[in-house]
């Protein structure tokens, strides 16, 4: 059975341009009809560019005739409604945006353009990609393609749900504290949250200055590689932008992983994990050791039981300062012509923003006031110290820490929204690397109940390489890769 163009894999769809079966152009449009097509059930997108993803299309087409060549050239994505693109609206999914269009590119965006990237539209997500399921999105929920009575996780959501869908060959999303990793693991595909300053922040909306990070989804680890190699590198207008230049993360992508050392994580494999998808996590273990991996069931790092609790301190603390510029004057909503400057700062935000971005702007706020700043903020930022020592620690014992992607199976629509600490919860096993700064992809590594099943390996500082190894090499003994949601 011949496939669609739109449910090749990135690599694949890349393959047929080069060898010019299909143009861009035909690639673009395959996409972009898909989109038509199941959009009303997923909702993955705030914005579809369609006439600017024809142009771009036809001019990736123009290039590759006269001899331009690369991996991306012509390769329709979607990027995150977080991150600039020149001339679209960037809404963050709220009210407070949604009127908001930026005059320049993130670096990201400048840099997929460079490489010749399609960019077919913006994704939907929990607004200023607060939340876990992308039910905080101001203007619609978006669905899971497994099954669309559930959630897709968040806050990538849109970028996550977009292609499982087949809605993209690629999505870019951020993660603050598992935004890429946690939708990924609910849509069934890969997400790769990099070394923090690995790829720049100039142009994504803050939210946690010093946990975010920018980082693609992808059908399969190849892609995630081809993605990455184009967005990774040093840019001076982020200044916590990594100066090394990265390597070509696709070359050591199919070396074997013989002797590779691997601690699974055992505070992220006890009785808070579902039992069908501890056994998942095993199973995938054992492939691994079936490669020839050295597999250590015990790897211990017992202060990262804090990390959810820190990340709650720091996290609203950086987004109380990053959300004051929202005051009705600079950016966005406005709500009022006349009334004093106070009248319109309150009238601003009270309606521009939803109930969690206030509730995390009031629990910074708090965290941060006279009084208080030892007793929480100060206190997190030791307990982070920790944290990260035990990373360092663990690394020299372990090329890679393996652990699930979540403590739970995605779940329905509503089920969590009315218990704020529930949700939160959902990000117990991606936040520790976040709090760390490193490296961590999410892929499947199971189904139960028609709904996937997230592994994620997390390594060391800048050792992309090595994470993306192992993830492949788990890929290549399986075929979880291979299934997509029927919808
Ligand atoms: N779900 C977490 C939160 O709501 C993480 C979000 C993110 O990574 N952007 O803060």
């Amino acid at each position: 059975m011949t496939k669609d163009l739109h449910e090749l894999t990135l690599i694949e769809a890349s393959a047929l341009l080069n060898s010019r079966e299909i143009s861009s152009e035909e690639l673009t449009t395959s996409v972009l009809n898909r989109i038509e097509a199941v959009e009303e059930k997923v909702h993955a997108f705030v914005t579809v560019t369609r006439d600017k993803a024809l142009k771009d299309a036809k001019s990736a087409d123009k290039k590759r005739s006269s001899g331009e060549n690369g991996p991306l050239l012509g390769i329709p994505g979607a990027i995150k409604d977080n991150m600039c693109v020149e001339n679209v609206p960037t809404t963050c999914s709220s009210r407070m945006l949604e009127n908001f269009i930026p005059p320049y590119n993130a670096h990201v965006v400048d840099l997929l353009a460079g490489a010749g990237a399609v960019i077919i539209g913006k994704t939907n997500m929990d607004e200023f990609a607060m939340g876990s399921s992308t039910e905080n999105s101001a203007f619609f929920p978006t669905h899971n393609p497994w099954n669309t009575e559930y959630v897709p996780g968040g806050s990538s959501g849109g970028s996550a749900a977009a292609v499982a869908a087949g809605e993209g060959f690629f999505a870019l999303g951020s993660d603050t504290g598992g935004s890429i990793r946690q939708p990924a693991s609910f849509c069934g595909v890969v997400g790769l949250k990099p070394t923090y300053g690995r790829i720049s922040r100039y142009g994504l909306v803050a939210f946690g200055s010093s946990l975010d990070q920018i980082g693609p989804l992808t059908s399969t680890v190849a892609g995630s590689a081809a993605v990455l190699n184009a967005i990774a590198g040093h840019d001076n207008r982020d200044s916590t932008s990594i100066p090394e230049t990265p390597p070509d993360y696709t070359k050591s992508l199919d070396h074997e992983i013989k002797g590779v050392r691997i601690g699974v994580v055992k505070e992220l494999l006890n009785d808070g994990i579902d039992s069908s998808i501890r056994s998942a996590i095993l199973k995938a273990v054992e492939v691994l050791e079936k490669s020839g991996a050295i597999v250590d069931l015990d790897a211990s790092l017992p202060s990262i039981q804090h990390a959810l609790s820190v990340y709650y301190i720091i996290a609203p603390a950086e987004v109380s300062a990053n959300l004051a510029r929202y005051d009705g004057v600079k950016y966005g909503y406005s709500p009022v012509d006349d009334g004093t400057m106070w009248e319109v700062m309150e009238k601003a935000r009270e309606f521009g923003f939803g109930p969690e971005v206030k509730r995390r702007i009031l629990l910074g706020t708090y965290a941060l006031s006279a009084g208080y700043y030892d007793a929480y903020y100060k206190k997190a930022q030791q307990v982070r110290t920790l944290i990260r020592q035990e990373y360092t620690n663990a690394f020299e014992k372990y090329d890679v820490l393996l652990s699930p992607t979540t403590p739970t199976l995605p779940f329905k629509i509503g089920e969590k929204t009315a218990d704020p600490v529930a949700m939160y919860l959902n990000d117990i096993c991606t936040i520790p690397t976040n709090i760390a700064g490193i490296p961590s992809i999410s892929l499947q590594c199971g189904i139960e109940d028609g709904l996937p099943i997230g592994l994620q390996i997390s390594g060391k500082p800048l050792d992309e390489e090595m994470v993306l190894r192992v993830a492949y090499a788990y890929e290549q003994q399986t075929t979880w890769h291979t299934t997509r949601p029927s919808l």
